[in-house]
């Protein structure tokens, strides 16, 4: 019928506007190591922040004793430790770690209260440290504050909040050192614990993977939101003006979420998802293919299908008009529905948009979308490894033939949607050819992020 071909018409339209081929990905990585450069060579109002992280110094596997993150950057906190025993003893760490959710009034309060409360949180967990887990005499215990907000990052254990986002609101804690903020409530409850290193979600994935791997020289994050950090030479970075640590190495949190790029594959719908977002014009790249936004996206289109072709039904379903209603992890279950008359997506439309009778052909249709959004953002995400790759020079063998290179991945889109991850290695390998994606591996990191910043307090310990 009519209504069918012109419903086809808008998704063969968006498709066509998706377009991530092969040529363009290499534009896409082209970009992405330009705007790296440009980030490296001066601060200021560039595309990719490139933040200098003070992490000079990974894991190598030989460090010892008892350590304690924090992890803060959601809904969730998580308090653990580690008891490091060197090399040999690495996959068998003992590790205990609590989850604990924050009250949404402290999310909204004062910073007092809500380092208050971590500090209780973290002293009770203290108080539970069995003979497993004995601290060497003498020794103060040490902590890594994973801190996953935007912050001016001062030294490898200093930082100021520039602002806070998903969901937080504590206007006193703002250009406040958060280091500072939690070691006078630390003190307040009367813990004997230094704080000796701050960093965010990517870099403690970073320093988590590169514990158990040594070739890990990059890490990913693919959750609500995207970002990466990855391993540089020191002498390539001119904003560092010669202050060249010893390891002739630094971390660098790209803040890759910000990237932007005439040759991104954006459509009519990015572009109203940006202008009706809470930060138009910023974070891109993140608005095409993390987790906060696929769902999104699917919505958009399938609004337009309903209003312009009444694709469901004869009044356009109330609920599709809510934004962020569609949430990724309902398209990544119609996406990987494998029943023959797709029940999954038949429930899910039920489900959360309270209709009901929708065809097969339809159905099918409607799977299609999330493949498209899908495959657009995996396959982005696998460019912006590349574009890493090609900055490192490792998009090519130059070291030998035994040369290895470990991307370390981490966040829940990652590790939950099959079909993304999936396409991001399948994509990787493709544009990196046959030979040198032999030497090139994806990791997930389960959780870097928490013990990540136990290993990094190990390593920037002041004991050393
Ligand atoms: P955060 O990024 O907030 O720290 P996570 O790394 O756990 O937290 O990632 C959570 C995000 O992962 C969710 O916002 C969602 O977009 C995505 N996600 C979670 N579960 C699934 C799933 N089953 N399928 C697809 N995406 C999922
Ligand atoms: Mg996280």
């Amino acid at each position: 019928s009519g209504r069918w071909v012109r419903a086809a018409a808008i998704v063969g339209e968006f498709r066509r506007g998706c377009g991530a081929s092969t040529e363009k990905l290499r534009q896409v990585a082209e970009a992405m190591m330009e705007e790296m450069n440009k980030g490296l060579a001066s601060e200021g109002g560039r595309k990719l922040k490139m933040i200098i992280s003070h992490v000079d110094t990974l894991p190598t596997g030989d460090e010892k004793g008892l350590f304690y993150a924090l992890d803060l950057g959601g809904t969730n906190f998580r308090v653990l430790r580690m008891n490091l025993g060197g090399k040999e003893a690495r996959a068998a760490n003992k590790q205990e770690f609590k989850e604990v959710p924050i009250p949404l009034h402290l999310m909204v309060g004062n910073s007092d209260e809500l380092f208050n409360f971590i500090a209780t949180e973290l002293a009770k967990f203290v108080s539970t440290e069995g003979d497993n887990f004995r601290i060497s005499a003498g020794r103060q215990r040490e902590l890594g504050f994973t801190f996953s907000f935007p912050v001016k990052q001062n030294s490898i254990n200093s930082g100021t909040l520039m602002k806070w986002t998903k969901g937080f609101s504590i206007a006193d804690a703002v250009g406040a050192d958060v280091v500072a903020e939690l070691t006078r409530a630390i003190e307040r409850h009367g813990l004997d614990m230094h704080v000796a290193a701050l960093v965010n979600d990517t870099i403690g994935t970073l320093a988590g993977g590169r514990y158990y791997n040594n070739d890990v020289v990059a890490a990913v994050i693919l959750g609500t939101g995207t970002n990466a950090a990855y391993v540089e030479s020191a002498h390539a970075i001119p904003k560092l003006h010669g202050l060249i640590p010893k390891s002739e190495e630094m971390v660098i949190n790209m803040e890759w979420g910000n990237f932007q790029s005439s040759h991104l594959p954006l459509t009519v719908y990015d572009h109203l998802l940006d202008i009706e977002s809470l930060n138009p014009g910023e974070q891109i790249f993140e608005k095409m293919l993390s987790g906060m936004y696929l769902g999104e996206i699917v919505r958009r289109v399938l609004l337009r299908m309903a209003e312009e072709v009444s694709f469901l039904g004869h009044i356009v379903p109330l609920k599709l008009k809510i934004p962020f209603i569609l949430r990724t992890p309902d398209i990544c279950a119609m996406h990987h529905d494998t029943s023959s008359d797709l029940s999954v997506v038949e429930n899910k439309l039920k489900e959360i948009l309270g209709i009901s009778k929708i065809s097969p052909r339809k159905r099918r249709l409607i799977v299609v979308l999330c493949d498209i959004v899908a495959t657009r953002g995996a396959r982005l995400a696998a460019a912006g490894i590349m574009g890493i790759l090609k900055k490192l020079g490792r998009d090519t063998i130059r070291h030998g033939e035994d040369q290895k290179t470990v991307i370390a991945i981490d966040g829940g889109l990652f590790e939950h949607y099959t079909k993304y991850r999936q396409c991001l290695e399948s994509t990787l390998k493709e544009l990196l050819g046959e030979k040198v994606s032999k030497t090139i591996s994806v990791v997930h990191a389960n959780d870097g992020s928490g013990t990540g910043a136990a290993l990094l307090a190990a390593c920037h310990s002041q004991y050393l």
